[in-house]
């Protein structure tokens, strides 16, 4: 089974790394595979290019054998939709089954998604969720209800193709690309927060 992590990566962080590892670990994945947004329908432009991005995600995850990265969407016109990317990994990987890794806040949205109903007939769901002691952030009891007979338990997952959603404690980090983007423009040192190689990019290319 292969992992599709998206985001906007913008920059990409050890937040995102860390909770990657947790979930290929967690499931056994074959891959992890990252995919950059070419625009997101749900939230502000990206600051850094396209390209950029990329470019970031490339240099974080070198050297890591699981960790691939994808640029369908940056290759595509339009809001990324999330539907469109799997539909499209679907037809390229055809039997392979995929897993959508979503964080709890993005999985409480997913209503909100594009033919959100369409994505448990392409991908399981492995919803990232924090380790008790850390706090929850609460879960949407409407979509609760609407999911509720696809949670299965993360061993079973495995077995199923599509269609089943499970719940990965992982270990979250008190980071965020708009926290890191901030700090960085108040002059502040980032080098905890992501890789010395997405360091790098950002201070040869100026990216923020
Ligand atoms: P921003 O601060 O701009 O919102 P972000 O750091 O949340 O960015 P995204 O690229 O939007 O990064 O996140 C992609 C996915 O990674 C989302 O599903 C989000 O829930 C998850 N994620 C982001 N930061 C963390 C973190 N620190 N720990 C676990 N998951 C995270």
């Amino acid at each position: 089974m292969i992992g599709i992590f998206g985001g906007t990566f913008d920059p990409i962080h050890y937040g995102h790394l860390r909770t990657a590892l947790d979930v290929q670990q967690c499931l056994s994945l074959d891959e992890v595979r990252f995919i950059p947004c070419g625009e997101p329908p749900h939230r502000n432009k990206p600051v850094a290019e396209p390209l950029q991005r990329l470019a970031m995600v490339r240099a974080a995850i070198a050297g890591q054998k699981e960790f691939t990265v994808d640029d369908r969407e940056l290759q595509r016109e339009g809001p990324s939709y999330m539907v469109d990317t799997l539909t499209s990994l679907k037809h390229d990987l055809k039997t392979e089954s995929l897993c959508l890794i979503l964080g709890m806040d993005a999985f409480n949205g997913l209503e909100q998604w594009h033919q959100w109903q369409q994505i448990f007939e392409l991908a399981n769901i492995a919803v990232m969720k924090r380790p008790a002691e850390t706090g929850q952030i609460e879960m949407n009891k409407n979509l609760m209800l609407q999911v509720k007979d696809r949670i299965v338990e993360v061993t079973d997952l495995q077995k199923k193709q599509n269609g089943g959603i499970c719940f990965v404690s992982v270990t979250q980090l008190d980071i965020s690309a708009t926290m890191i983007r901030q700090q960085w423009q108040q002059g502040k040192d980032i080098h905890l927060f992501l890789p010395e190689s997405v360091l790098t990019l950002i201070q040869q290319q100026n990216i923020y």
